[in-house]
């Protein structure tokens, strides 16, 4: 029988959740405490589904018989406690996905790296004529896809946030990267809340589950020994990296990184995890190389966006945080002119010091305050600028470039002082130094 389902929240996943409940033959209620974007207005009246914005009527939420909320509505608010107070079954939208998915997921979190060793793992499985698809934080999201699709294998993508609100969630794969500072704001400045939150993926798995986990991240290995059943633990280790550009996978076989676009000691991580689960899937280990030579990731992650006069260009927007970056220095081979800065997250700059005193000749600050930076970093480079515009900041890169130098933008903070987002950001880069060789 039908259910009488709330969604609290018409965000891009309020939409997905609304869509799928409808699509299954439950009757759906919409309430967003704010103005509902036009065009979500219109997929919502084109499916017949009701709605309210700018305030939510409680006897209406009162009488449904879940309620769904997006990740961005907080256990404090008002309503969502009025609601737990009046005992409803509260869930988010990947428990929902769950519930209403036949195939198997491959679970992927972690504080950095979640994007690139989703879309790769989803590219082995894909390239392999498999029945996959990729969803989670990405797109329109996993409910959306359910609404309209189904497959086999989900390779989903979970945030923290998207933990936070699971139940009986259980993937038959999870691969947990890394747990590094990163939206501590959230977890009251507690990292072990953080992580916390990350482990929830990991609650129904079984001994036929595996877990794929970073053993030379400490905060996890913490979190995961102990905690999980050694049977179902699958481990990455120092030993699975073979120099800087190849990995030991399985039994005998070794990927081999340098004739794909993907660099970095990171990314050298991301694709064991992401090989390992496609193996456990069913995928035959002779297609893994040759699909890793034609992944491409998304932009904004160390992309390399072109050469101009012997310097490389490489734009990884999304470092926002300090450990991508050091993974992006790490990565460097030749002089680094760094281009840093935006809005900082509680950035402690210790981990990457020596990084940015062996590596680093020029830094250029791209944000409205970069005091932290300034006082960083100032007596440890021989040139340290500050800009406001993209145009600038490439452009007084470019001039304090040398042959064989790289121009890195990887700002360990968020773009919101000067920029749209991360994209905006990493396209006005790549403007920018296509515009260069007019200049
Ligand atoms: P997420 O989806 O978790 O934000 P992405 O794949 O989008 O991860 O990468 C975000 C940033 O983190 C990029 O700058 C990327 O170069 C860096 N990164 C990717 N994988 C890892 C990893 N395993 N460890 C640390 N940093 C990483």
């Amino acid at each position: 029988m039908g259910l009488k389902v709330g969604v609290l929240g018409a965000g891009i996943s309020g939409i997905g959740a609304a869509l799928l409940a409808k699509s299954r033959g439950h009757e759906v209620w919409v309430s967003d405490g704010m103005e509902i974007k036009a065009e979500r207005k219109t997929i919502l009246e084109q499916h017949k589904i009701p709605f309210e914005e700018k305030g939510h009527q409680l006897e209406r939420l009162v009488a449904c018989d879940i309620i769904i909320k997006s990740p961005g509505i907080a256990n404090t608010s008002e309503i969502l406690q009025a609601l737990t107070d009046a005992g409803k079954e509260i869930i988010g939208e990947i428990e929902w996905a769950y519930r209403n998915a036949d195939g198997k997921i491959i679970g992927i979190t972690g504080s950095n790296g979640k994007t690139t060793t989703t879309g790769l793992c989803h590219h082995f499985l894909q390239a392999a004529g498999m029945d996959a698809a990729k969803v989670g934080n990405v797109g329109e999201g996993f409910c959306h896809f359910l609404a309209e699709h189904n497959a086999a294998w989900y390779v989903c993508e979970l945030s923290s946030f998207q933990l936070e609100d699971v139940e009986t969630f259980r993937p038959r794969i999870g691969i947990l990267l890394n747990i590094t500072p990163d939206h501590l704001d959230r977890y009251e400045y507690s990292l072990d809340k953080y992580a916390d939150a990350k482990m929830r993926m990991m609650r129904n798995m079984t001994e036929e589950d595996t877990l794929i986990y970073n053993a030379m991240d400490p905060v996890t290995v913490a979190k995961v020994i102990g905690a999980e059943s050694e049977e179902r633990l699958w481990s990455i280790r120092e030993t699975d990296l073979i120099g800087d550009d190849k990995v030991y996978v399985k039994d005998d076989l070794v990927l081999d990184l340098s004739t794909s676009r993907l660099m970095g000691r990171h990314n050298q991580v991301n694709v064991i995890a992401a090989a390992r689960a496609a193996l456990l899937a069913g995928c035959p280990a002779e297609s893994l190389q040759s699909s890793l030579e034609s992944f491409v990731n998304e932009s904004h992650r160390m992309e390399l966006v072109g050469e101009h006069e012997g310097v490389r260009y490489i734009n990884d927007s999304k470092a926002t945080n300090v450990d991508a970056v050091y993974y992006a220095l790490g990565a460097m081979k030749t002089p680094v002119i760094w281009i840093v800065g935006g809005q900082d997250k509680g950035n402690d700059y210790g981990p990457i010091m020596d990084l940015v005193k062996n590596k680093v000749k020029a830094i250029i600050c791209l944000g409205l305050d970069n005091k932290k930076l300034i006082d960083a970093f100032s007596t440890e480079v021989y040139f340290l600028s500050e800009t406001t515009t993209m145009r600038e900041a490439v452009r007084r890169a470019a001039s304090h470039a040398s042959f064989g130098d790289t121009v890195l933008l990887s700002p360990a903070c968020a773009s919101f002082d000067l920029f749209r987002d991360y994209k905006d950001r990493g396209d006005q880069f790549k403007n920018e130094v296509n515009a260069l060789s007019h200049v």
